[in-house]
């Protein structure tokens, strides 16, 4: 299997066009065309993965962070540690790939397996993404609106949540002259023609609608399709920001912060007071999610498991809600059993002995000095 099918599949999952304007997600370095060997998941690219990559025979580093997150002006290997790396990896034939804040958007991405982590049921978005949808619009004549149709749906048009095909179609009148340089499929050239037409609409998804276009323009009979593609607000059925379920029994404040402590792997968590109330509806949102705090308290959630909180956002969070803040390492690294599980199954379906590792030198850079341990 070459690598780029490999990311074929992971973006079918956690596709670049949903992720944040700011981010970079896809390959960072080196080339897709290569067959893949074996692949190694990791948080942030350090030294000591890509020797562990080398150690292991894996050409292929998936990290959630961007190696490259602000554009490089030079690479300069004696002294900048991203030159450096860049130079490590293509030196060792070594392609590196992010899928950053697309999978954290993503459904059983980030904050999903967070939630799932923490035992909660009913899990669905905190906050749906919105406008990433766009409505195509495409005139037919009736004959083929069949054909045309069927081609919209196969690029993936024509989904709103679990119903697929989903289309409207209006009858009229269209109406065009071709030039004499034209080759219309009905009329003549130069004489003024009307007919009888089908205006089909379907939703879909704003990064797909060109490729979609292109599937409708071999599908359609005539020379110049008429076509409209309007932005529209609607909020995505598919992808959002962070999660929310229930526990499945209430658990007091205290009982509930053991519970995430000791899912996480953390040695504290930073919190705010008491709200005097059972946690049982929880709000999550894996690694900086304290914008979603207005939305985890407007959804009624108890409490709301984030990271990098700052200081005054505590206040914001008194009374209402049990914030926490897990740390942006602890609250990630979760979802990486879920992303191999995902890559091995195309592997194991294809018969291919390709091994997906996750990197055993995942460190959060954050330490916390526990006083009471000191002397253990
Ligand atoms: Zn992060």
């Amino acid at each position: 299997m070459k690598i780029n099918e490999i990311l074929k599949h992971i973006e079918d999952w956690a596709p670049p066009g949903i992720a944040w304007d700011k981010d970079n997600p896809g390959i960072q370095v080196g080339s897709a065309e290569a067959r893949a060997r074996n692949v190694l998941i990791c948080l942030d690219l350090t030294r000591e993965i890509v020797k562990e990559a080398v150690l292991n025979k894996c050409n292929l580093i998936i990290s959630h962070h961007p190696l490259i997150f602000n554009p490089i002006r030079k690479i300069q290997i004696s002294d900048d540690p991203t030159s450096q790396l860049i130079e490590l990896l293509i030196k060792n034939n070594i392609t590196l790939y992010s899928a950053h804040t697309n999978l954290d958007f993503s459904k059983n991405g980030v904050s999903f397996q967070l939630a799932k982590t923490l035992g909660l049921k009913n899990i669905s978005f905190l906050k749906a993404l919105g406008e990433k949808l766009v409505k195509l619009v495409v005139f037919v004549p009736e004959d083929s609106v069949e054909k045309v149709s069927e081609a919209l749906f196969s690029c993936g048009a024509g989904i709103i949540g679990e119903y697929t095909g989903c289309s409207f179609k209006t009858r009229g009148k269209g109406t065009f002259r071709p030039s004499e340089s034209a080759n219309p499929a009905i009329g003549k050239r130069g004489k003024f023609e009307e007919v009888n037409e089908i205006r089909l609409e379907v939703v879909a998804n704003s990064w797909q609608v060109m490729g979609i276009v292109d599937a409708m323009r071999d599908a359609h009979p005539y020379e110049e399709p008429a076509y409209d593609i309007y932005p529209i607000r609607n909020p995505s059925t598919e992808f959002g920001f962070g999660a929310i379920g229930e526990l499945e029994e209430g658990k007091s404040e205290n009982e509930f912060l053991d519970l995430v402590c000791a899912k996480l792997n953390a040695n504290g968590l930073k919190f705010s007071p008491s709200i005097g109330r059972q946690i049982r509806k929880v709000a999550v949102c894996g690694g900086s999610g304290s914008e979603l705090l207005d939305q985890a308290i407007a959804c009624g959630a108890d409490a709301f498991l984030t990271a990098d909180v700052r200081y005054h956002t505590y206040f914001d969070a008194l009374g209402k809600i049990l914030l926490i803040d897990g740390g942006h390492f602890e609250t990630e690294v979760l979802v990486f059993p879920e992303l191999k599980r995902y890559i091995q199954k195309f592997f194991k379906r294809d018969k291919i002995s390709v091994k997906v590792l996750i990197s055993k030198h995942l460190h959060s850079p954050v330490k916390v000095y526990n006083y009471s341990k000191r002397s253990k």
